[in-house]
């Protein structure tokens, strides 16, 4: 009979999951207490990362500037609510099998909501975990500049989900060779100037250095969400003060997610980088970026707007 960590991996993969590895919990022992996967099941031994990737062609269809609700719907709630439940809740229950205990991760977080219930908790309910940070602590990529977990199969073209475990499993050696090449493509194209060109925010995992840019995530949200004209085809200037445009009321009715930035420097131009230079396992028969990136112009006025 093969292992444990060998038949988790195969549920793993046969419900869905791309990518699969493990982390002993003694790769967290750096890691803040209310960003501990101990936060949330204390007697964790393995980390278990899965990873999911976006389908390309949604990715494509933006950078085309021509649609939008595939990437809302396929890349975001799909993997989030449908295709992550089904592998984690299949590597719950292998482990279950054989009398340990799973306790599946979702994405996203509501994170640290409720009250302290017992004195040797960091923090009350609903604990966070870093889901990028399990995903390198599990070798299944690094960071990248922009803060994206990258891997060499799909660079930064995917999700990590995790399952907190008291099983030991056999752990999957990090990440050997860097993804990242420090091109700084993800800064120059983020329209939010969200991220930094240096890698400051350092962490170690076993001796290695692993880091990323300074993130400024309020300054993303505003275009990630299409909140700012400028950098949304959503806002038709009919909009009265305070209002979304009807597009972005639909996507999160719809699709529970607003999206729309999709990634155009951090995902988009990192993806197109990686892809061009030879740095990724998969390889396409023609290039992610195929002809110049489409940008705005001045956002429309808004009725009643002063002239
Ligand atoms: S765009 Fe370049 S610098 Fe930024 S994360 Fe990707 S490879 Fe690294
Ligand atoms: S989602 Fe858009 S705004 Fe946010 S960091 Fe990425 S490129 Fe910048």
């Amino acid at each position: 009979m093969s292992s444990l960590t060998e038949r988790v991996r195969e549920a793993a993969m046969e419900a869905g999951a791309d990518l699969v590895g493990f982390a002993p919990i003694a790769r967290f022992d750096g890691a803040p207490p209310e960003l501990n996967p101990r936060t949330i099941y204390p007697p964790t031994k393995t980390v278990v990362a899965v990873a999911t990737r976006h389908l390309r062609g949604a990715l494509k269809a933006v950078e085309e500037g021509t649609y939008w609700q595939a990437y809302n719907c396929d890349n975001y709630w799909y993997l989030n609510e449908v295709v992550a439940p089904q592998i984690l809740r299949r590597v719950s229950l292998t482990l279950e099998e054989d009398g340990f205990v799973g306790v599946p991760v979702h994405n996203p977080f509501h994170p640290h909501s409720g009250r302290q219930i017992r004195d040797d908790q960091p923090d009350g309910p609903d604990g966070m975990v870093s889901l990028r940070i399990i995903g390198v602590a599990a070798g299944l990529g690094e960071l990248g500049m922009s803060k994206l977990l990258l891997t060499p199969q799909f660079g930064p073209r995917q999700r990590v989900f995790a399952v907190l475990t008291n099983a030991e499993l056999e752990p999957t050696p990090l990440l050997e060779e860097p993804v990242c090449d420090g091109c700084l493509s993800c800064a120059r194209e983020c329209e939010a100037c969200a991220i930094g060109d240096t890698r400051d925010v350092t962490f170690t995992i076993e001796g290695r250095q692993f880091g990323h840019a300074p993130f400024d995530a309020s300054a993303c949200a505003k275009v990630h969400r299409g909140d700012d004209p400028r950098f949304s085809p959503f806002w038709n200037g009919t909009e009265a003060e305070g209002e979304q445009p009807s597009y972005s009321r639909f996507l999160q009715h719809r699709f529970r997610h607003l999206a729309t930035c999709v990634g155009r420097g951090c995902l988009r131009a990192c993806l197109d980088h990686l892809e061009k230079t030879g740095r990724l396992e998969r390889k396409y028969n023609t290039p992610f970026i195929e002809r110049p990136r489409w940008k705005l112009n001045e956002p429309p006025a808004r009725p009643n707007a002063d002239p």
